[in-house]
């Protein structure tokens, strides 16, 4: 196996579309453990740590661009992903223990497309755009059209994630990522990523995303539009959460059954808002 860290984007995207075999590095939090174990040979691996263009955090228009290449710890420090951005910054904080939060990157992350992690439901919450290069140019895709299925994105072979542009507006809103998880730093047995505003006693903007139950984050515009509008009851709450528990189809596996997990959601997103608002 051959590894090359190219010092460019161009140059990455160049070795990627010459070998159907070549796979990018990023933290290698999963891939290094996936190849130990043997479940993958790429014939090159192309480390991504030298190119600029996929670092750092910057603030531009009408969006946060996060570069692709930008670890969870950096992530998860950084004030300037407030209002809307905040749902993203709280997710950072929450995966697993800080030595995985220094490796893995939102790029690794969000390519990877594991169900239960955290990045996946707090940037469709978030209405998140992730933006791809390849040889045809680069596109963008909302977050809602980016996960397909269980470790399956909308990435085509040939391109290479470069950045997650999470939008500045509304900026007057609370977000919020909340885990249930067997042990602190385990994965979700279900999570609830939410963003809200709310003036007065009303809730003038709601989007609800679930993670863990399903392949992919869980949003349902019927959801948001019955937080929206009126307070934030309980009953209203709990209206949203049966609609999203209805729409949920979760695996059973170690961390629940398909059927606990369904039930946890209401009562997490009831303690999600809770934890949001003021
Ligand atoms: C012990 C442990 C516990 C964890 N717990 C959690 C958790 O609680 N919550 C959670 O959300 N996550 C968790 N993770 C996953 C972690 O968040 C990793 O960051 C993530 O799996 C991969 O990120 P990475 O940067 O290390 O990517 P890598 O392992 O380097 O790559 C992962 C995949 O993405 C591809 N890839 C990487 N970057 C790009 C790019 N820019 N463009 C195209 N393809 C790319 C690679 O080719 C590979 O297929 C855990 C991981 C470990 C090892």
């Amino acid at each position: 196996m051959k590894y090359i860290e190219p010092a460019s984007l161009s140059e990455a995207l160049e070795i990627l579309s010459a070998d159907d075999e070549a796979r990018c590095l990023a933290g290698g939090a999963t891939l290094v453990a996936m190849l130990n174990a043997d479940l993958v040979e790429p014939s090159t691996l192309i480390g991504l740590r030298r190119i600029d263009e996929l670092a750092g955090i910057t603030v531009s228009g009408d969006h946060i661009r996060v570069g692709a290449m930008t670890t969870h710890t950096q992530i998860a420090a950084d004030d300037r992903l407030s209002g809307n951005a905040a749902v993203v910054r709280d997710a950072a904080g929450q995966i697993a223990h800080p030595a995985v939060r220094n490796m893995g990157t939102i790029g690794g992350a969000v390519c990877h497309a594991d169900p239960n992690a955290d990045f996946p439901g707090a940037l469709v919450a978030a209405d998140a755009v992730l933006e791809a290069v390849g040889s045809s140019g680069a596109r963008q895709i909302p977050a809602g059209e980016f996960f397909l299925d269980y470790l399956e994105t909308s990435l085509e072979e040939d391109e290479i994630l470069s950045a997650v542009l999470v939008p500045v507006e509304p900026a007057d809103a609370r977000g919020r990522h909340l885990k249930f998880s067997r042990t602190h730093g385990d994965y979700a047995t279900i999570s609830v990523s939410l963003v809200l505003v709310v003036d007065g006693d009303a809730c003038s903007y709601a989007r609800v995303a679930v993670g863990s139950a399903g392949p992919a984050p869980i949003h349902l515009d019927e959801a948001d539009s019955l937080l929206t509008g009126s307070a934030l009851t309980p009953e209203v709450i709990r209206q949203a959460g049966r609609k999203l528990m209805e729409a949920a189809d979760p695996v059973d596996d170690v961390r629940g059954s398909a059927e606990y997990r369904r039930m946890i959601i209401p009562g997490l997103l009831q303690r999600a808002v809770d934890e949001a608002l003021p």
